[in-house]
């Protein structure tokens, strides 16, 4: 059965070309009744750090992607790595060199003065170890083959084929006996029952070097699928004003899950020409022929629209919960969810949502607009608002606040019946008396549609607020 890992570097956060390579696997795996592994790839011991792992695993949880079992921390896996580099050099597949710093300088330097690329040149290959010089700790290379061909069969980018004489014989052990990345990846890989490697193509030509240590321990080399990088709407590389950023910006930012799913799929993937998935769908029609084999681009506008139709689209109970999940993990969420909490005040929440979500894109746009909710009177205004409370206005609402106040039934439609027949009688266009009404009820020059809002404010509430600002 298939099983597909997900080998993040814990260095940073969960970067967006992550977050896509996590959910490629997570999809082509739950398509295929397979499993999703996580490896942790945490050899660099100056570079990863504990705050990154808990980054990564946050970010892939608040993306929804789940992975089996336990996380495998590739470090751990020290003493296995370094028993197959071992093994390598009793069967004659790999060999000691204890070419020093200097001679190895020296190759680099006849290259570059011979203009071709820098290369072992393969001096301890056949040498016999009892030649060994004294004092230098040996590292251990690959004995990669001279002549012929490596040809990687990628179900993305297709038959691509490495002259072997381009690869020289890599180090698989440093001389401090750690294994390097290219050792690792491989016996993890193998060790873990991985299938098919989904990931960046950024590891296409390490998917060579990969190749002939598969092939020198005699096993199986996984599927590989290399997908193209993310590129900026520009076309250059992602950089962080174009959304080279990690998933906990993301969720700041006020997107959804669901929507960051559904964007990050079709980033490099496609089915016809549909561009709105549920997560079943996904999982059902992802596959390999539909990925394309030229960058993506990143195009915040594209996230952002499709993220106001999933913000459309849930359920206002549902939402409401996300909202409160994005509350939490911002810095500024704090004094909303202790609002939040009363039963009365999360129902008020949950009536002005229908009216809220028509117009926010983002859980960040719902957190401003859904703003008259909580704060408290008297209000204070922004500019817009201030400008619209002239004296005029201000006059204005006071005769308008006892019409108001003599309502027996309170509704969007009541309001607006009163709200209507009050600008007839003076004489003034809806939106003249709508405006200042806006900024009395919210202290903002936008808002929902102000019918909804006094209704969700309620009569008494929606009156004091009017009469703070009358006169
Ligand atoms: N740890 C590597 C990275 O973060 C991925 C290795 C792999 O997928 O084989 O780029």
């Amino acid at each position: 059965s298939i099983v597909t890992r997900f080998a993040p570097s814990p260095t940073g956060f969960l970067h967006i070309g992550g977050a896509r390579t996590a959910l490629f696997n997570w999809l082509y795996a739950k398509g295929h009744g397979g499993k999703m592994l996580l490896r942790i790839e945490d050899t660099d011991r100056a570079r990863s750090t504990e705050e990154a792992v808990t980054a990564l695993l946050d970010g892939l949880t608040w993306m929804g992607i789940d992975w089996d079992g336990e996380p495998v921390s590739q470090y751990s896996r020290g003493e296995r790595h370094r028993e197959v580099a071992k093994q390598l050099v009793e069967a004659g597949q790999a060999y000691y060199c204890y070419a020093s710093q200097e001679e190895l300088d020296e190759m680099r330097e006849k290259a570059r003065a011979e203009g071709r690329p820098p290369r072992y040149d393969g001096r301890w290959r056949d040498r016999d170890p009892s030649e060994a010089p004294e004092g230098i700790s040996p590292v251990v290379r690959l004995k990669a083959p001279l002549n012929g061909e490596t040809v990687i069969e990628d179900m993305v980018q297709g038959s691509v084929t490495f002259p072997n004489k381009d690869l020289d014989d890599l180090v698989i052990l440093r001389s401090d006996g750690s294994p390097t990345y290219m050792l690792a990846v491989v016996v993890d890989d193998h060790d873990m029952g991985v299938t098919h490697i989904i990931r960046g193509d950024d590891h296409l030509t390490n998917a060579a070097r990969q190749a002939l240590i598969y092939k020198a321990m005699g096993w199986d080399t996984p599927v590989m699928a290399h997908i193209p990088l993310i590129h900026g709407p520009d076309g250059a590389k992602l950089s962080k004003r174009h959304g080279a950023l990690g998933a906990e910006t993301y969720r700041a930012m006020g997107y959804l899950p669901a929507a960051m799913r559904n964007y990050l799929a079709r980033l490099g993937w496609s089915h016809g020409d549909e561009e709105i998935f549920s997560t079943d769908q996904m999982v059902k029609w992802f596959d390999f022929d539909a990925i394309g084999r030229s960058p993506s681009r990143f195009d915040f506008q594209k996230l952002e629209n499709l993220n106001g139709h999933y913000m459309r689209s849930t359920d206002d109970e549902e939402l409401a919960e996300l909202f409160k999940e994005y509350l939490k993990a911002v810095d500024n969420g704090a004094e909303v969810l202790t609002w939040l909490e009363t039963e009365a005040n999360a129902q008020k929440f949950i009536a002005a949502l229908p009216g809220l979500k028509e117009r926010a894109k983002t859980l960040v746009e719902l957190h401003e607009s859904a703003r008259y909710l909580w704060v408290q009177r008297p209000l204070d205004l922004d500019e817009k608002a201030a400008k619209l409370l002239s004296e005029d206005a201000r006059a204005l609402l006071g005769r308008l606040a006892p019409q108001l106040e003599a309502l027996d039934i309170w509704n969007a439609e009541t309001t607006d019946a009163v709200v209507r027949a009050f600008a007839e009688k003076e004489e003034l266009k809806l939106g003249k008396v709508a405006q200042p009404l806006r900024a009395a009820l919210t202290g903002r020059g936008t808002s929902p549609g102000i019918f909804d809002v006094l209704e969700v404010l309620g009569k008494q509430e929606s009156v004091a607020r009017i009469r703070d600002v009358a006169q």
